[in-house]
Order: C-alpha cells, then sequence, then structure tokens
C-alpha cells in the first residue's frame, strides 16, 4: 500500500484547502468557521513522482459539542498512529496560539515525521514576516498559501524526500 501523510492542526488553519489543493480536487469541504471536518477524508496523490495516500483530519484541538469531540480527536490520533509523515498545519496570518502548542506538544510525543506548514502567506513578501515565530518549534518548516497556490511545489518536494 501507498506511504500515508497525515495531515494535521487546529481548527480553521486551511488543512481541508491544503488537501483540495495537492490532490488538485475539491474533494474537503472548506468552510471560515471551525470544525466543519468531521471524518477523516482519504485521497490518494498520483500525479506526483511518489505517489501517497493523504489523510484530512477534524483537527486535534476541536470546538464542537462533547460527543463528537472524543469521536474526532479518536480518528485524528489514529491518522497520526497510522502515518509515515505529518503535515502539522498553522496560520501564519494569525500566528502561533495555545492550541498550536497543544497540538505540537502530542506530535512530539508521537516520534513521527513532521513538516511544519505555515499555511496562509499568500506570496513571498509575508514568509519572513509570518514564519518567523514558528521555527521555535524545532520542527522543519515551509510556507504555503493552500488558497492560491503560493509553495505548494517546495512542500511537494519536501514531501517526497521523507516518504
Ligand atoms: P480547516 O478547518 O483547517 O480544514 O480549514 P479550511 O481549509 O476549512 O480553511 C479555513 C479558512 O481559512 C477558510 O475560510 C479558508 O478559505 C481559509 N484559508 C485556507 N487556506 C488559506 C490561505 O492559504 N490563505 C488565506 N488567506 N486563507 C486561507
Ligand atoms: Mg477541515
Amino acid at each position: 500500500s501507498l506511504p500515508l501523510v497525515a495531515i494535521v492542526g487546529r481548527p480553521n488553519v486551511g488543512k481541508s484547502s491544503l488537501f483540495n489543493r495537492i490532490l488538485r480536487q475539491k474533494k474537503a469541504i472548506t468552510h471560515d468557521r471551525s470544525g466543519v471536518t468531521r471524518d477523516s477524508l482519504f485521497g490518494e496523490v498520483t500525479h506526483l513522482e511518489k505517489p501517497f495516500t493523504m489523510v484530512d483530519t477534524g483537527g486535534l484541538v476541536l470546538e464542537t459539542p462533547q460527543e463528537l469531540e472524543e469521536e474526532i480527536l479518536e480518528q485524528a490520533r489514529e491518522a497520526i498512529y497510522a502515518a509515515d509523515l505529518i503535515l502539522f498545519v498553522v496560520d501564519g496570518r494569525q500566528g502561533l496560539t495555545g492550541m498550536d502548542e497543544d497540538v505540537c506538544a502530542y506530535l512530539r510525543q508521537s516520534g513521527k515525521d513532521v513538516v511544519l506548514v505555515v499555511n496562509k502567506v499568500d506570496g513571498p513578501e509575508l514568509e519572513e514576516t509570518l514564519a518567523t515565530e514558528f521555527y521555535a518549534l524545532g520542527f522543519p518548516l515551509t510556507c504555503v498559501s493552500a488558497a492560491h497556490g503560493f509553495g505548494i511545489s517546495v512542500l511537494q518536494d519536501l514531501i517526497e524526500e521523507r516518504l
């Protein structure tokens, strides 16, 4: 079976937008409201040199009603457990939040290979200012705009190097 790449992060950072962008399909629903992705969604990326399966998770930290929350968290944990590589997505415009730090701690203790993806960097001129505070998390880092496509080919190269 193909290697598995899991997209993980707090709600609203653009995980589903990134999933769609890499997949080149509008498969995942994206929304400017938190907690829209509930079930983990799988897609096969076959247009790159090294094909892989990608999973968009509902987010490790949630603001949904209690009974849904445990189920979504469990799906995210399962995706992380099964993954060969994690794309840890954060929002460059919003900056580093406490929820990002919670996700970070969870990923660090998972021992998985992680690439930190600073999303919503909608152009190269924003890269330097928006990425700065995220270097402290200690993961290899790259900037993208899932909405506009900036940085996606660099990210894809990074993924393929690590699979
Ligand atoms: P998720 O909850 O992490 O899956 O996030 P979504 O993919 O649903 O996106 C959340 C919001 O962020 C939506 O309103 C998106 O349009 C917006 N968004 C996602 N990617 C980008 C980006 O690269 N730049 C900007 N400016 N907005 C983005
Ligand atoms: Mg989503």
